[in-house]
């Protein structure tokens, strides 16, 4: 995941939005998109050639399929270092599913994803640590309100199955999507296509909508204060760039890209 402590203002993606804004009618949810994507977009993909607080380079860059197996790792095994220390283990069975849906998670993210991804740009290197840091802390947290000497048994009710059931459409649904992505891509091809197929049809940042249900499900579930801040940290870091990813299609596609599209909810932003 990209921690949303390295957002930057991105000056590329705000000349897109401020073309999409001219070109359209006025409404609220546009002057809210507009606000987010101005707020704040992490220069790598598609941006890491933009310009972060007003410099256009801030060092070496990390091959993508690389970056992403680092700067996700700490997620996968920090919880598993952690719970053969002593005083650590899970206090039931729930927890002991929450914390195998976090783990499967980034079992993907760090080792399934970045094999798998096709002509990905460079990751700039402090952005890879910045994520390599949230992962960290944040899988040291999500353990250890599982499984930690602090943790608390989550209940097996109507919660946590609403919660895991969220959880797995919205894993299944983030997968489906990049798989999505990715498939625009031949071998060896980089550049950008309209993306087809599923929630794209609907929104641009479908792989984004996905992951935020599938962390806020995770959140329901466990009830936990790491688990709700986590959830939320997702849409912040997701929502903007769903955002700027929408205006950045409309201007690079201008009537090719589908009217009826929106930024991340169906029909409505
Ligand atoms: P993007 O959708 O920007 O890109 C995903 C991959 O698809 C990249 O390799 C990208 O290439 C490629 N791609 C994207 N759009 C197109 C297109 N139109 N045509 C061809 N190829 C395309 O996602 P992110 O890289 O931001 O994120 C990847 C995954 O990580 C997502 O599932 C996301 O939900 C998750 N994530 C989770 C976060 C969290 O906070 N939990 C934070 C950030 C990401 P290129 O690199 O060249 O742009």
């Amino acid at each position: 995941m990209r921690t949303p402590c390295h957002i930057h203002r991105v000056d590329g993606v705000i000349d897109a939005t401020r073309q999409s804004e001219r070109a359209s009618t006025a409404s609220a949810p546009r002057y809210a998109g507009a606000a987010l994507s101005l707020g704040a977009v992490a220069p790598y993909g598609r941006y890491s050639n933009e310009k972060a607080l007003g410099i256009s380079d801030w060092g070496p860059k990390v091959p993508a399929q690389l970056a992403w197996c680092l700067q996700e790792l700490p997620s996968l095994v920090v919880p598993l270092v952690c719970l053969v220390r002593p005083g650590w283990g899970l206090p039931n069975a729930t927890n002991g599913v929450l914390l195998l849906g976090f783990l499967a998670h980034y079992a993907n993210r760090a080792l399934v994803y970045p094999l798998r991804i096709r002509g990905g740009a460079p990751t700039p290197l402090y952005v890879m640590a910045s994520a390599f840091t949230f992962t960290l802390v944040n899988g040291y947290l999500q353990a250890g309100a599982l499984g930690g000497p602090w943790a608390d048994e989550v209940p097996c009710d109507a919660a946590f199955g609403g919660g895991v059931l969220l959880f797995l459409a919205g894993a299944l649904g983030n997968a489906y999507h990049d798989a999505l992505l990715r498939a625009l891509r031949e071998p060896g091809e980089t550049g950008y296509k309209i993306p087809v197929g599923g929630l794209f049809e609907y929104v641009s940042g479908a792989n984004y909508l996905c992951e935020m249900v599938e962390w806020a499900g995770f959140a329901f579930a466990c009830r936990t204060p790491s688990a709700h801040i986590f959830a939320w940290c997702v849409a912040f870091n997701l929502a903007p760039r769903a955002v700027s990813h929408h205006a950045w299609y409309r201007a690079k596609f201008g009537d090719a890209y589908p009217s009826q599209r929106r930024a991340l909810v169906p029909f409505l932003f």
